[in-house]
C-alpha cells in the first residue's frame, strides 16, 4: 500500500511538459485568442480558428504537422508556444459488462497552481456502450460541495470546479480511446456500437462528479464545444445535463445550452428529500418542480427525466410510487428508477427487487416508460454515485497509514 503512495507522491513532482498550453478542450472564442497571442491579424482569425477546430475536433489529431492546410510557418509558431497535448490516462478499467472507467489526470490549472498544488484534477470518467448508443458519464466538478446522503462523491472533501476545457477534454480522451472522431470510421470491433452514423460516444450525461449547475458557465462553454456541428458533433438532444435542483440556473441551462435536463428527485415529501438531497431546504420539491414546468424546450418529444434512487424502507413504498406520479402530473416527464449502489460506510441498501418492480408498476400503469436502470460497471465502482477521485481514497489510505 505504502509503495503505490510513494510512486504517487513521485510522480505529484515531476514537472507536467503540458501544462496550461494544450489547445484541446477549447472553446472558439478562447482558440481566437491564442492565436492572437501569435501575432496573427484580426482578418484571419475566424478563418484560422476554423481550420484548428476542424482538425482538433473533428479529426482529432494529436499533431500541428497534419494540419494540413495550415501553413508550415503558421504550424511552427503553434507548436513553439503551444500543445495538442491531451490529459493523461492514469488507468483504463474494463467491467465484465464493457463498462470503461478512465482515471484521467488533468494538468494543473492557476488555481490549482494558487492553491500551492504542482498537481492537477484526477477524474473518474465512464464510459456505457449499449447496442444502439454509447454513453460517456462526464464530471463538472472534482467532489462536490452538497452532501446527499446517499452519494459517494458528496463525502469527498477536496472540491473545485472543473474548466471549461477540462470538462471537453474528457469527451476528447473517450474519442481518443475508442477511436472515435467525426472524420475517421469507428472501430467495428464488437465492443462498442458502431454501424452508418453510429459514434462510439453518441450520449453524454453530466452524472459523474459534481453539481453541474454550481459551474454554469463552464459547463455552458463546454456544451457549446461538444454540440459544435463542424467539431465533436453532437446533438442537443443526446446531452443531459443532471441536477440536484439548482432552481435559479434552470431556466438558463435551458435558454443558454439548450441540452435535456435530468433532476435526481428521489423522494416525494419535503422532510425526506431534506434528509436524502440536503439542497431542498433551499429550493422546496413545489419550486423545483415549477421549474420543470417552465423548462425551455420541454415538450413530450423532449421530456424531462426525474431519477429516483431506491432505498430500501426510506422512499420506496407503494405510496410513494402513487405520490411521484401525481406530483409530476402535467410535466413531460420520464421517470428513471435507480437501484441504489452502495459504497463502504453508507447507512443505506438498494430496495428489494420485488420492491423496485412494484414500484415501477405503479409508474408505468399511469403512463410512464420507467426503465430501471440497470447498474453498469458496478464491479469496478463505475456506477452512479460511486464515483470518488484516486486521489482522495489515496489520501484516506495515507491518514491510515500514518494512524497506524
Ligand atoms: N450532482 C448531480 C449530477 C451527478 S450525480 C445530481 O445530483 O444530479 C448523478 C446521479 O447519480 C444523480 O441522480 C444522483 O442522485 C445519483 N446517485 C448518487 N449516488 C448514488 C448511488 N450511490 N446510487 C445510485 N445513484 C446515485
Ligand atoms: Fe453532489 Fe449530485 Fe452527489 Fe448530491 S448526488 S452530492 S449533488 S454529486
Amino acid at each position: 500500500m505504502s509503495i503505490a503512495l510513494d510512486r504517487r507522491e513521485a510522480a505529484e513532482t515531476l514537472p507536467h511538459a503540458a501544462a496550461g498550453t494544450s489547445l484541446v478542450g477549447l472553446t472558439r472564442a478562447q482558440l481566437g485568442d491564442a492565436l492572437r497571442a501569435l501575432d496573427l491579424p484580426e482578418r484571419v482569425i475566424k478563418m484560422r480558428v476554423g481550420q484548428l477546430w476542424h482538425w482538433i475536433y473533428f479529426q482529432g489529431v494529436a499533431d500541428f504537422d497534419r494540419m494540413t492546410n495550415v501553413s508550415k510557418d503558421l504550424r511552427a509558431a503553434l507548436s513553439a508556444r503551444y500543445t495538442l497535448a491531451r490529459p493523461e490516462v492514469v488507468t483504463e478499467q474494463v467491467s465484465s459488462d464493457g463498462t470503461r472507467k478512465w482515471l484521467i489526470r488533468m494538468p494543473p490549472v492557476a488555481q490549482d497552481r494558487l492553491a500551492g498544488k504542482n498537481m492537477g484534477a484526477e477524474i473518474e470518467c465512464v464510459y456505457i456502450p449499449e447496442s444502439d448508443r454509447g454513453t460517456l458519464c462526464i464530471s463538472s466538478q472534482v467532489g462536490c460541495t452538497l452532501t446527499c446522503t446517499f452519494c459517494h462523491t458528496g463525502t469527498q472533501k477536496l472540491v473545485r470546479n472543473l474548466t471549461s476545457q477540462e470538462i471537453v477534454q474528457q469527451l476528447v480522451v473517450a474519442r481518443d480511446q475508442l477511436g472515435d472522431y467525426p472524420g475517421l470510421t469507428a472501430p467495428t470491433n464488437g465492443l462498442i456500437p458502431s454501424g452508418e452514423g453510429v459514434r462510439a460516444v453518441s450520449n453524454v450525461v453530466f452524472m459523474g462528479m459534481g453539481e453541474p449547475l454550481y459551474n454554469f458557465e463552464n459547463v455552458r462553454d463546454a456544451i457549446g464545444v461538444l454540440s459544435d456541428g463542424e467539431g465533436l458533433s453532437l446533438s442537443k438532444r443526446r446531452i443531459t445535463v443532471s441536477t440536484s435542483g439548482v432552481v435559479p440556473e434552470i431556466p438558463a441551462l435551458g435558454d443558454q445550452a439548450g441540452t435535456m435536463l435530468a433532476i435526481s428527485l428521489h423522494a416525494v415529501r419535503d422532510d425526506l428529500r431534506n434528509t436524502l438531497v440536503p439542497l431542498n431546504k433551499k429550493y422546496p420539491i413545489s419550486e423545483l418542480l415549477q421549474a420543470c414546468r417552465d423548462y425551455p424546450g420541454a415538450s413530450n418529444a423532449r421530456r424531462i427525466t426525474f431519477e429516483y434512487v431506491m432505498l430500501k424502507g426510506v422512499n420506496d413504498s407503494p405510496a410513494e410510487a402513487r405520490e411521484l406520479v401525481r406530483l409530476l402530473k402535467g410535466i413531460p416527464a420520464k421517470i428513471n428508477l435507480i437501484p441504489f449502489n452502495p459504497w463502504p460506510g453508507t447507512i443505506y441498501e438498494c430496495s428489494d427487487w420485488e420492491t423496485i418492480e412494484r414500484f415501477s408498476d405503479i409508474v408505468f400503469n399511469a403512463g410512464y416508460a420507467s426503465p430501471v436502470r440497470t447498474p453498469r460497471g458496478r464491479d469496478i465502482l463505475a456506477a452512479c454515485g460511486q464515483l470518488k477521485s484516486e486521489t482522495e481514497k489515496l489520501r484516506a489510505r495515507a491518514r491510515l497509514i500514518e494512524e497506524d
